[in-house]
């Protein structure tokens, strides 16, 4: 259930919700809007009674929340979140391109590649230092090294740096290099990962995973909501079929219901689906067509030699071409589609 307060509610009147909230054994979360504060009632087992909340001064309506996930849903924050990295917006209204290696593979690497993505067009810079391998024979990453080189690709080139976590272990590390924290596909539904990123004060650039459905995904994002981190970046990166054309099958269709489930940013990672270069540009267009809010792309200056996922990079000039051409979709479409469909509106 959602609680909505009264745009002239005082602060009393909000404690006092959150005080009879807590006495009937709930979970009272405060969820701040542009005019007005509503409050999430989480941890109920079974429907809550609208009648307790409904006579308390500045209460104005107790909406039921139909969904699972509720935190990451538009029934209980109706209006989108744009996460905020070093001063770079993330969602609506807004087409990030996020760029580099797989890996990084050394300063010398990463720095040639992350001249080349700024360059072309991208405000942020990907690569793995703790890289998740099907096998344990391939590079597994240059860990904190690797770290250390993407804190030196971010002073010289001003770009933030998004990289990914692979266990509770090494998170406060990741923690303290990256602007963006990725969970990979692998870990969408590693639990303690997800409590962990919800006690993070940096971003979570949260993948869906490689067999998970929608609701999966979302509610895994709920994880970290729950813990008190708001600030998720969902990424869509393929899903496991039957097909052999591609590595994974990038699922567009889990853009526009995502767009209306959530009020999350939505991205999309054509590198991964498509696991060959001749797809992602093709891919790419189509994610922007279909509203996602932005892409993560792999380059490589030498993709022949690279240490993981070369047959994916694209090559600089190819990302070039890329970027020109999602910017004219994006222009195309108008930076402020009216992504959901079928917003809640609270009457006045
Ligand atoms: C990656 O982005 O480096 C990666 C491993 O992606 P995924 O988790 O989607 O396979
Ligand atoms: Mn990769």
């Amino acid at each position: 259930m959602l609680i909505v307060m009264d745009k002239k509610a005082t602060p009393q009147e909000i404690e006092a919700v959150v005080t009879a909230i807590e006495s009937k054994g709930y979970t009272a979360r405060s969820i701040p809007g542009g005019e007005r504060v509503s409050i999430g009632v989480l941890n109920n087992e079974g429907p809550v009674d609208a009648s307790l909340f409904m006579g308390l001064p500045g209460v104005k309506d107790a909406i039921p929340v139909t969904r699972p996930y509720k935190l990451v849903s538009r029934e209980v924050h109706p209006e989108d979140t744009i996460v905020d990295v070093g001063g770079i917006s993330i969602g609506n209204g807004h087409l990030t391109i996020i760029a580099g290696p797989c890996a990084i593979e050394s300063e010398a690497q990463a720095l040639t590649i992350a001249k080349h993505v700024r360059h072309a067009g991208a405000q942020l810079f990907r690569g793995g230092a703790f890289k998740p391998r099907t096998s344990p024979y391939s590079f597994q990453g240059l860990g904190e090294e690797g770290l250390k080189i993407l804190a030196q690709v971010r002073e010289t080139t001003g770009m933030p740096v998004v990289t990914e976590v692979m266990d509770f272990e090494t998170f406060d590390l990741v923690e303290e290099y990256a602007d963006i924290i990725q969970i990979g596909t692998r870990n969408m539904q590693n639990f303690s990962l997800l409590r962990r990123a919800g006690r993070s004060h940096k971003p979570i650039l949260l993948k869906r995973g490689m067999a998970a459905t929608i609701e999966e995904w979302l509610m895994a994002a709920e994880y970290i909501l729950e813990g008190g981190n708001a600030q998720v970046i969902l990424c869509e990166r393929g899903v496991r079929t039957f097909v052999h054309h591609s590595r994974n099958t990038l699922d567009l269709s889990a853009v526009p219901v995502v767009l209306k489930e959530s009020h999350l940013p939505i991205i999309v990672d054509p590198s991964h689906a498509a696991g060959r270069r001749d797809q992602v540009i093709p891919l790419s267009r189509a994610s922007i067509a279909v509203a996602a809010h932005g892409l993560m792309v792999e380059v490589h200056h030498d993709p022949g030699n690279a240490l993981s996922d070369g047959a994916q990079s694209l090559y600089p000039q190819q990302f070039e071409e890329l970027c020109d051409q999602i910017k004219k979709i994006f222009n195309i479409l108008g930076n402020n589609v009216d992504r959901c469909e079928a917003p809640i509106s609270i009457a006045e």
